[in-house]
């Protein structure tokens, strides 16, 4: 039996995701360092070093979500955390200050339609064909990478501080889905032990806003590591940034 906890990452190659797979690795965990690019997560993996393995995986392609979860049973039996991390903002590498193509009244459906195939149905994909490799670890975790933006609370306050990002009818509210999963999944598997949270990790510099965020990828990943290592005792359903809950 494979001793050692085993954490699989969702779009590590790089950003949050791969400081997530990093901290995880620095841990002692095995950490499965998902990518869709094989050669980018393959040098990903080989840079963070310890017990890392990159795998291919595209949140959006189910003969790839399959694969992974054939080979993770295969040679480890069972998952202990999951990180749902990919994702997209459909505005490509801009500040989400300027992303003016997902304003609602002159949004592209089809723009909307891929961003929620990423952020939300793909983190269903993925958490179904783990969930039965997640419900054999004694302490199973999934954490769901969301964003302040996907706060109602936040966006409905006119003078609060999303006031500065023009409005959005395809990133904020598939994150705002994604949270709403959250709740869902971690009611329906309470009685399991499985905690299932969503984190916001920060206005943070990557490619995702063109480096225009304030943190480094390591202090976005800090939430993340510390809602995937939650003691038997830690909260499911909830929505938590470096600074505690966000509200929803
Ligand atoms: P990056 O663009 O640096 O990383 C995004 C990662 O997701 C890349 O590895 C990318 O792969 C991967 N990805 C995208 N689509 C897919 C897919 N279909 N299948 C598999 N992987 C995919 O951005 P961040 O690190 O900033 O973003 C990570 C998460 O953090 C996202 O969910 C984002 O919404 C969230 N977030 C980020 C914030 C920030 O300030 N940076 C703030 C709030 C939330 P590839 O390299 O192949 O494109």
């Amino acid at each position: 039996e494979h001793t050692t906890q085993v954490a699989l990452v969702t779009g590590a190659n790089k950003g949050i995701g791969r400081a997530t797979a990093e901290q995880l690795a620095g841990l002692g965990m095995t950490v499965l360092l998902g990518a869709r690019d094989h050669d980018r997560g393959a040098e990903a993996a080989a840079a963070i070093g310890g017990d890392t393995h990159a795998v291919e995986l595209d949140v959006t392609g189910p003969a790839t979500i399959r694969a992974v979860a054939q080979q993770v049973e295969a040679r480890f039996g069972r998952l202990d955390v999951l990180v749902n991390n990919a994702g997209i903002t459909g505005s490509g590498p801009v500040s989400p200050a300027d992303a003016v193509d997902q304003v609602p009244s002159t949004v592209d459906p089809a723009m909307v339609r891929a961003v929620f195939e990423t952020n939300v149905f793909g983190v269903i994909a993925v958490t179904n064909a783990l969930l039965p490799l997640l419900r054999r670890s004694p302490s199973p975790r999934i954490v769901n990478v969301s964003s302040g933006a996907a706060s109602l609370a936040l966006a409905s306050d006119p003078d609060g501080p999303l006031t500065r990002l023009p409005a959005s009818a395809a990133y904020s509210p598939s994150k705002t889905a994604l949270n709403a999963l959250t709740v869902q999944y971690a009611n329906e598997l309470r009685k399991d032990g499985v905690l299932v949270n969503a984190v916001s990790p920060g206005f943070v510099a990557t490619d995702i806003n063109n480096h225009t965020g304030f943190l480094t990828t390591a202090q976005g990943a800090a939430v993340v590591v510390r809602m995937a290592t939650l003691g038997a005792d830690g909260p499911t359903g909830g929505f938590f940034g470096e600074d505690g809950p966000v509200p929803w």
